[in-house]
């Protein structure tokens, strides 16, 4: 199809050739990679996408490719095309569709029955916003909630929740799912249950969700914040595995998200996600007497309200009386749920006040077995990560009996495997520790040591080149994976930033 001929395809939305449009579209949060679409769509509804995929599948000389675009906070271009449109999810809902945003795009909560529907595009700030106002919240999160349902649905979704609650792609009842042929189907466990689970984890290669239905809990009204220090890595673990260990206790018995990080320089104490321990709570790791220079940080939550604020102090207590943290180390704040959770918002707001968001980010997402993890601290944390890391690093793990092995989600074949993300931004400031090609050399060496110390890692957010590697990346799972796209997007139409199938034109 001849670009042109694009605009003539009778879209209730609009499909933009705007520069800026195409701009916005041809970027993401990693700035390492950029590709310009033919044009950008903003769908006013799920028929615009199908019109528009259907165009793209029946088209028979000049096929073009089609590309969701949540938020554009991939790393490595995973949204972007340079062969066709990007349909721009996040922001249609209003932006420009004003009083006549149909009533479908809204989301909507159903009490009784817990759960919300919500377009594929919105952002989790607002479904949280919205669900708030009936006392209800999903029960699963990211870190950060200017994502999109789609695009941290098309991954996995995970943050200290995911030990007890699953990942957010295990708390989804329902999608409505346009595939690769311009199809709008409905899909769950019991209807057409082949898409529901490829599309969950999916990376994007079998539909765009148009609407996700997403499992809610009576909301928090306040969180109890804790981070505590270890020098050792083994405790700081086995305190990490036990916390994850109490997932089946009652909420009284366990904490309610557990995350981690690693601390390898003085100057990340002061840094966007460690802004905790100051300035009331001055932190100098020289003063912990560490062993090799590095820390590990736990943190912990507990969620109350009103009805449960008197025991809650008495909970905390005796949970902590469980762990081996180093004992003057303990950091506590008080804050409303909302502010827990939208907690890396605040720290975006200073970074980009500094000039410090829109750098390039060579973020590595990697999942790592339980039984390899120490080996991974000897190799990386105190090896190869020297003593300045560029952004945080976070560690922790999740049990994964809850995650379903029927989505397309990859994760290691143990009980329990580890979160490890390397959360870096490269400046462009003359340390050349701080440069993109020195970080880049890093995260290669990281991949390069798990391979020859035969750590059977598993990227999150995962970013590969050739089919081969992609082949290696879902083992087992790629049988499946591969014949689910033959059979949801033949023409491998679809989210081909990802780098997985090329399509034949
Ligand atoms: P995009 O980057 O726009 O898209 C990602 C992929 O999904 C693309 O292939 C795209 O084509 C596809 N896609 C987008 N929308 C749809 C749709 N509706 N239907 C089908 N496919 C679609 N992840 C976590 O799990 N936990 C975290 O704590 C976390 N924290 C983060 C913090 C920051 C600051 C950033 C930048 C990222 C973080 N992420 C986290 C990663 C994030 O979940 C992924 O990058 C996610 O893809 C971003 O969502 P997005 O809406 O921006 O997706």
């Amino acid at each position: 199809m001849d670009p042109t001929e694009l605009l003539r395809l009778g879209v209730y939305g609009q499909l933009s050739v705007d520069p800026s449009d195409v701009q916005t579209a041809s970027l993401d949060f990693g700035m390492l990679s950029r590709a310009e679409p033919w044009a950008v769509l903003h769908p006013a509804s799920a028929d615009d996408i199908t019109r528009v995929v259907k165009a793209a599948y029946e088209s028979e000389a000049h096929g073009f490719t089609i590309s969701a675009r949540g938020h554009g906070h991939s790393i490595n271009g995973q949204a972007q095309t340079s062969n066709g449109v990007v349909i721009q999810m996040s922001g249609s809902r209003g932006r420009r569709l004003g009083s006549s945003t149909p009533a479908a795009l809204r989301p909507h909560v159903y009490e009784k029955e817990r759960y919300v529907d919500v377009w594929g595009g919105e952002l989790w700030i607002d479904v949280l916003r919205s669900t708030l106002e009936h006392g209800l919240a999903p029960k699963s999160w990211t870190d950060y909630l200017y994502l999109s349902v789609g695009g941290t649905l098309s991954n996995a979704g995970i943050s200290g929740q995911a030990f007890h609650q699953g990942p957010q792609i295990t708390n989804v009842h329902e999608l409505d799912v346009v595939t690769g042929k311009g199809e709008l189907l409905t899909c769950s466990e019991e209807q057409n249950s082949g898409l529901f689970h490829a599309v969950l984890g999916g990376l994007g290669q079998f539909g765009i969700i148009t609407r996700a239905r997403i499992s809610l809990e009576p909301a928090p009204k306040r969180v109890r914040w804790i981070r505590v220090l270890y020098s050792d890595f083994s405790t700081f673990t086995r305190d990490q595995e036990y916390l994850i260990s109490l997932h089946e206790l009652p909420a009284s018995q366990k904490f309610d998200y557990v995350e981690g990080f690693v601390i390898v320089d003085e100057g990340l104490i002061n840094n966007w996600r460690s802004s905790f321990f100051s300035p009331r709570n001055p932190v100098k790791i020289t003063s912990l007497g560490t062993d090799g220079g590095v820390l590990y940080c736990l943190e912990i939550t507990k969620n109350y309200d009103e009805s449960t604020a008197d025991t809650t102090d008495q909970e905390v207590e005796s949970l902590l009386k469980k762990l081996n943290f180093i004992q003057s180390s303990v950091f506590t704040t008080d804050l409303l749920y909302v502010d827990f959770l939208d907690r890396v918002h605040k720290a975006e707001l200073k970074l980009r006040s500094k000039g410090l968001w829109e750098v390039p980010h060579p973020w590595l997402n990697l999942f790592i077995p339980k039984s390899r993890i120490a080996d991974f601290d000897k190799g990386v944390f105190k090896g190869i990560l020297g003593n300045k890391t560029g952004g945080p690093i976070l560690i922790y793990p999740m049990n994964k009996h809850k995650w379903d092995n029927r989505s397309s989600v990859v994760t290691p074949d143990e009980d329990v495997f580890y979160l490890v993300a390397f959360l870096r931004s490269a400046l462009d400031n003359g340390e050349e520790m701080q440069s993109l090609e020195y970080l880049n050399h890093q995260n290669r060496q990281i991949l390069k040591f798990c391979d020859e110390a035969g750590i059977k890692a598993k990227q999150y957010l995962p970013h590969y080149t050739t089919q081969e590697e992609w082949v290696d990346h879902f083992g087992d799972k790629w049988g499946q994976f591969y014949q689910r796209k033959m059979e949801f997007d033949p023409r491998y139409i679809l989210a081909t930033g990802q780098r997985i199938f090329k399509p034949s034109f």
